[in-house]
This record gives C-alpha cells, sequence and structure tokens, in this order.
C-alpha cells in the first residue's frame, strides 16, 4: 500500500476541491469513495464522505498544506460571520436578517 489516507473530506465537491489544492504542489493524489453511492443503493453523491489518499512520500507535505487549509477555512467562517447588534448572535454570510430576532 503505497498510498495512506490524509483527509476525510465531508463531500465529493470538498474532495475535489483538495485533490486539486494538492496536485498544484505535484503530489499524487487518489481519491477514496467517490464511486460509493452506487453501491449504496443511490444516496446523492454530496453526502458522501471522500478519503484523500496521497502517495506515502507525499504524506507530510500533503499534511502541511490541510492544516493551512483547516485554518483558513476557519478564518473564512470567523470573518464572515457577523454579530446581530440586537441580541448578540453570530450569523452565517448567507443570512441578511438575524436568525433569531429577525433584524
Ligand atoms: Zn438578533
Amino acid at each position: 500500500m503505497d498510498y495512506k489516507k490524509v483527509y476525510k473530506a465531508a463531500n465529493s465537491n470538498e474532495a475535489y476541491f483538495i485533490k486539486g489544492l494538492l496536485e498544484q504542489k505535484s503530489l499524487k493524489v487518489k481519491l477514496l469513495g467517490e464511486n460509493l453511492s452506487v453501491a449504496m443503493g443511490g444516496l446523492p453523491l454530496e453526502v458522501i464522505q471522500v478519503d484523500i489518499l496521497v502517495h506515502k512520500n507525499n504524506y507530510d507535505e500533503a499534511k502541511k498544506i490541510l492544516i493551512k487549509y483547516e485554518q483558513e477555512l476557519k478564518n473564512i467562517e470567523d470573518q464572515e460571520n457577523w454579530v446581530c447588534k440586537h441580541c448578540s448572535k453570530h450569523n452565517p454570510p448567507s443570512f441578511e436578517i438575524c436568525w433569531n430576532c429577525n433584524k
């Protein structure tokens, strides 16, 4: 087994995004689980978690890239969430009015 699992993507979109990210750095990437929906009787692909495998020689580098990726993801979430002035609840950026108090 020359490939090691480095990350579990929440869905196939994320998996392909990460695959692209790693391939930009010339890492060898395989996805595991993307065809699972067929075997499981037609579950939508978006809800299937996909394992991301990299060649064992690329594992450490891939891990570094993914740690950075997760940090950036968190930063984006922190930046884009907004806090309601009326009730101090956190709202995702897609909400134009507060989910809690509708203001
Ligand atoms: Zn509010």
